[in-house]
């Protein structure tokens, strides 16, 4: 890592100053990495206006061109994968072995977008097809909304902006991109490679501060068109409430349930939930949060999943051995410390874990919970997971999906006809069989129903939300 350096806004192709400078802080030692200013009310107009100005240009780049700044914006990245790694792991406090992940990731989906970058296309419309098209010939093409803002979690601080970011630019949109205040450093360094790769000044813009002024600004702004929010269900929901007519994409949270049949090779699934359930310290909007198991399967289940929580390293996220490292903050740490001894007090029981140092809260395992109880009802967004038996794999479907969010679901089983019973009834974005629901491809269709948000990012998918439909009618015949 390199020493604490102060950092600045990008903002029309420049590094510049703002307010009071906000300190960054390694969140497992809490060394202070950087600063970097707090834009003010004149940073954030000064920044739509800039990507006004190059929503204008980017519109009429051809294609090839956006594909290949996008393309080159992915080898930067690939180049400099470890001073990435090492600063995810330090400013979000994930261990190295995952934040190396994340930037791999990011570089597929910089790749990918520039792929879909070079396919976006409408289709003809069969005017003729009712009486008054008769005459008429008509197409539809895909134009960019203009200026995005995307506003990005603290969790994934370089494939969540990446996922923004590289759709935007595809499509020919320009971004004003508000980053988690506890974790701008990765964006700051993601703005320097696409900097690098080429990108006209404006079309991307990087402003730092807290949500509740930055953030609402941006949303609030009639320049903008389109706002791409990922985050929690709370201030997704602030962010319908004052956006005004503009497109919003919302990707929050959800309290992911996992059915495991009696069928399958228990040791494997006991150790694929415990990765799902602890990585990023369940800090992941598809982490493992309840575990349904089908008749016998119980027993034999519990007692895997808790060894193999158990053989999780704990400690230092720049430690190559380490698998899980601090929650973003102690606070945290004490939120999720309070849930599980509030569901103790209610008549569950801990069967590992439930142990804390300051923000570090070590993988718990529980069961006999209850449904009404926290950290089964809202999203825990800890490393903490709960194994609940159920008579059968019918019910354990019924439970799953009996939750006011639908992100992703899962379901572990050998059995044909128990995958298409999952497959109609899970009500989730996604239904992932045979592995955990904390399974993401980066180019897959990825979004939830319900309470978990509105929209799909997934490159091609982000690409349609970032893009408006633009009709062609042509009379051919008087
Ligand atoms: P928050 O909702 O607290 O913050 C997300 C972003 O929104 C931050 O940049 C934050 O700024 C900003 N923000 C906060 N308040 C406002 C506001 N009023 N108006 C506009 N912007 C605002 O989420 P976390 O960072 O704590 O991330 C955790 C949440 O994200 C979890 O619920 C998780 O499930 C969800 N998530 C969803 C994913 C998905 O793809 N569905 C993926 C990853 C996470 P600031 O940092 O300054 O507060």
């Amino acid at each position: 890592m390199r020493d604490a350096r102060s950092e600045r806004l990008f903002i029309g192709g420049q590094w510049v100053e703002g307010g009071p400078a906000v300190e960054v802080r390694n969140k497992y030692s809490g060394e202070i990495l950087g600063t970097v200013p707090e834009a003010r009310r004149e940073e954030v107009d000064a920044a739509v206006a800039a990507a006004q100005r190059a929503a204008a240009v980017l519109a009429d780049l051809p294609a090839h061109r956006r594909g290949e700044m996008l393309r080159r914006a992915a080898d930067l990245i690939r180049e400099r994968r470890e001073e990435f790694a090492r600063t995810i792991a330090a400013e979000a406090g994930k261990a190295l072995k995952y934040a190396r992940v994340e930037v791999e990731r990011a570089v597929s989906t910089f790749t990918v977008a520039a792929e879909e970058a070079k396919r976006i296309h409408g289709e003809t419309v069969p005017m003729d097809a009712v009486p008054a098209g008769e005459g008429y010939f008509g197409f539809w093409i895909r134009r960019p909304v203009g200026v995005v803002a995307a506003i990005t979690p603290f969790n994934f601080p370089l494939n969540l902006v990446a996922h923004k970011v590289a759709p935007a630019l595809a499509a020919g949109n320009a971004v004003v991109l508000k980053p988690a205040s506890t974790t701008p450093l990765t964006a700051i360094l993601l703005c320097r490679v696409l900097e690098e790769a080429g990108l006209p000044a404006g079309a991307i813009n990087l402003v730092v501060g807290p949500g509740s002024t930055v953030g609402e600004w941006l949303v609030t702004d009639p320049r903008v068109a389109k706002v791409s929010f990922t985050g929690s269900p709370p201030v997704g929901r602030r962010i319908t409430e004052i956006a005004g007519i503009k497109k919003v994409t919302l990707e929050l949270g959800n309290t992911s349930p996992v059915v495991v049949a009696p069928d399958v090779d228990l040791d494997f699934v006991a150790r694929r939930c415990a990765v799902g359930a602890y990585y990023n310290s369940g800090q992941v909007c598809i982490s493992v949060q309840r575990i349904y198991t089908a008749g016998p399967a119980y027993e034999p289940f519990l007692e895997r999943f808790v060894r193999a929580s158990e053989e999780m390293v704990v400690g230092d996220p720049l430690d190559e051995r380490v698998d899980v490292g601090p929650m973003i903050d102690e606070r945290e740490a004490r939120r999720i410390e309070a849930w599980v001894e509030e569901a103790l007090a209610g008549g569950a029981r801990v069967l590992t874990g439930h142990r804390r140092e300051r923000a570090v809260y070590w993988p718990t395992v529980l069961t006999d919970v209850r449904p009404d109880m926290k950290v089964v009802a809202q999203e825990a967004f800890a490393p903490v997971a709960s194994v609940i038996a159920c008579d059968d794999f019918d019910r354990a479907l019924e439970e799953a999906n009996a939750t006011e969010y639908g992100l992703q679901a899962a379901v572990f089983t050998r059995d044909v006809d128990r995958v298409f019973r999952a497959i109609r009834r899970l009500n989730f974005g996604g239904v992932i069989i045979n592995d955990t629901p904390a399974y993401r491809a980066d180019h897959m269709p990825y979004g939830g129903v319900r309470g978990s948000g509105i929209g799909r990012e997934g490159v091609r998918y982000a690409i349609e939300e970032m893009t408006n439909i633009h009709m062609v009618v042509i009379r051919t015949a008087n």
